[in-house]
């Protein structure tokens, strides 16, 4: 398999820690979740995990659509919320119409179903669902080269059985996973918005002890980035901007900080 990255087999690349953008390459297949489109849909897959602005905001709003050729279009995997938002419209019929008007109809939302598998790329993709405020995909993910699985969790209830359940009976080799908030105080709060805790996640590395586990998506109001360094350091989670990963999982290799 020929790449340009010395040797890597996959690479992680976040655009801020407080972001829910996660591009991810497998070999020579990207995947970008909750992020901007690109023109390359002939490599790259599109997903939403569910429809909360911050989410979904980079590909409503960014797009290589005028890249496009006539007949090509940009396809973007997202729930299939079908949540009433009135006597005619659900959230995904909304959210549909939406793409479609600020692409000019070069963006297309394709639904998909909690637990649906889709075969795209040399690539397993499994919508799996975790319990959010709204109906949340985690992307789990199998290309057919690879012998590692990957997931992201987009947001989820950290606390929630049935999710952890979800993500443990799986056992990726590399969780991406929602991480808000930090402190003990915070705990409650953290279930009342449907959120993830710090304390779920290392609770959560004693069950799955092969995961490299990648907090991402925390809490703008932790501006002190070192905090959270020393805290995710002592669990042994990884955290950095862009991480590469070679023939055996455990050996990644950070090449860019925060
Ligand atoms: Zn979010
Ligand atoms: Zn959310």
């Amino acid at each position: 398999m020929s790449d340009k990255s010395g040797g890597s087999i996959a690479k992680i690349e976040f655009h801020a820690p407080y972001h829910p953008n996660v591009k991810l390459r497998i070999f020579d297949k990207y995947f970008s979740i909750d992020g901007a489109c690109s023109n390359r849909f002939d490599k790259y897959i599109h997903w939403l995990t569910h429809f909360h602005f911050d989410h979904i905001r980079s590909s409503v709003a960014g797009g290589a659509d005028f890249l496009l050729k006539q007949n090509e279009n940009i396809i973007i995997f997202a729930p299939d919320d079908r949540t009433p938002i009135s006597d005619y419209s659900t959230v995904f019929d909304v959210h549909k119409t939406l793409y479609q008007y600020h692409s000019k109809g070069k963006r297309l939302l394709i639904p998909v179903r909690e637990g649906e598998k889709i075969y795209i790329n040399n690539t397993v993709v499994e919508a799996v669902s975790l319990k959010h405020s709204v109906q949340n995909n985690a992307i789990f993910i199998k290309n057919e080269s690879a012998d590692f699985t990957a997931m992201v969790t987009g947001d989820w209830l950290g606390s929630d059985e049935e999710n952890r359940e979800a993500i443990i009976s799986r056992n990726p080799s590399i969780l991406i996973s929602e991480c808000r908030y930090f402190r003990d105080e915070n705990y409650d709060l953290t279930c009342e918005r449907m959120h993830t805790h710090v304390n779920d996640l290392v609770a959560l590395s004693e069950l799955l002890p092969d995961t490299v586990i990648i907090p991402y998506h925390i809490s703008r109001t932790f501006s002190n980035l070192d905090y959270i360094k020393d805290i995710f350091d002592k669990h042994g989670f990884v955290f950095g901007k862009k991480i590469l990963f070679y023939e055996d999982i455990k050996s990644y290799e950070i090449t860019e900080a925060y």
